[in-house]
């Protein structure tokens, strides 16, 4: 006999440890679409007017964020979501997700803005990463992009900045910063308010655990893509992802409790580190806290 759904009789496609709960596919669906809207709700006030960027790079939880922000907010006149696709030049990778996420977009009707790390930087990051470099891949991936997403965003006029991190993803950088005993980073995590020139971060779906981002994209049968990144992911975050793993399935609701303990302290700390000033970057032009971005810094350019 199939276990049944707590709120219906239907048969139960979850349960959720950490909340004693069985549930079927139409409540798992409310389920995770609730915990979304609260987090919008509670944390990034959607206003009239709004035009929300969103990072889609073709994996689960960008698709996921797409899907969900449009089902909520395609029916308001006054806020626009717009989709930004980064193509950092992964041979063999980047074009599979790239075309998860055209398929998406034009499913849905929502505008797609691609740009390519070639066309700005004028190197792939193949090309990149096959130089002499300090640093591992995922360091000139993840400045290069953050920065050409900060950038179009700005372009584009756009009022917040949404990514697909979830439970899981949050949970283990506020644990990295933690063991690393950065306090400063850690509040730069959540940014209390938008800097000049720095577009707000959103992350609607940091309450909804990683397994059930992959399993609403599966119920809801949206087109995304399971490969990983060629490139070797940072050491460090592999490790505490695994012991956070670990202790969820012997203390179930561990992610979670992590995630509360930060969101405690990060109103208390703001006022301990105010947010840095920031001014531009004497090459580009985008907002940083030196003379010189980190995106100009990794490029070589002075
Ligand atoms: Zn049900
Ligand atoms: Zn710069």
């Amino acid at each position: 006999m199939p276990i049944k759904c707590m709120k219906c009789n239907k048969d139960a496609i979850i349960f959720q440890k950490y909340s004693g709960m069985h549930l079927c596919r139409k409540h798992f669906i409310e389920d995770v679409e609730r915990k979304i809207k609260l987090t919008i709700r509670k944390q990034y006030n959607v206003e009239k007017g709004d035009i929300i960027a969103v990072a889609l790079s073709g994996g689960k939880d960008s698709i996921v964020l797409l899907h969900i922000l449009h089902k909520i907010f395609s029916k308001r006149r006054d806020v626009e979501i717009v989709a930004i696709t980064i193509d950092e030049g992964i041979e063999g990778y980047r074009e599979v997700t790239l075309e998860k996420a055209r398929k998406l977009t034009s499913e849905l009707g929502i505008r797609h803005i691609v740009r390519s790390f070639k066309d700005e930087y004028d190197k792939t990051l193949d090309e990149l990463v096959a130089q002499e470099r300090e640093l591992g891949a995922c360091s000139y991936c993840g400045v290069l992009r953050k920065s050409l997403m900060n950038k179009i965003a700005n372009e584009i006029g756009a009022t917040k900045l949404a990514t697909g991190h979830n439970l899981d993803d949050e949970a283990q950088t506020i644990m990295m910063n933690h063991l690393g005993g950065d306090v400063e980073r850690m509040i730069r995590l959540s940014p209390p308010r938008a800097l000049e020139g720095l577009v707000l971060r959103a992350k609607p779906l940091r309450k909804v655990p990683e397994k059930e981002v992959a399993l609403y994209a599966i119920v809801n049968d949206l087109p995304f893509d399971m490969s990983e990144c060629p490139y070797a992911h940072e050491a460090l975050r592999g490790e505490v992802r695994d012991m956070i793993n670990d202790f969820e399935v012997r203390h179930p609701g561990t992610k979670y409790s992590i995630m509360r303990g930060f969101d405690k302290m990060v109103g208390i700390l703001g006022k301990e580190f105010p947010q840095a000033s920031l001014t531009d970057c004497r090459v580009c032009g985008e907002p940083c806290t030196a003379e010189l971005c980190q995106a100009c810094k990794l490029l070589g350019r002075s």
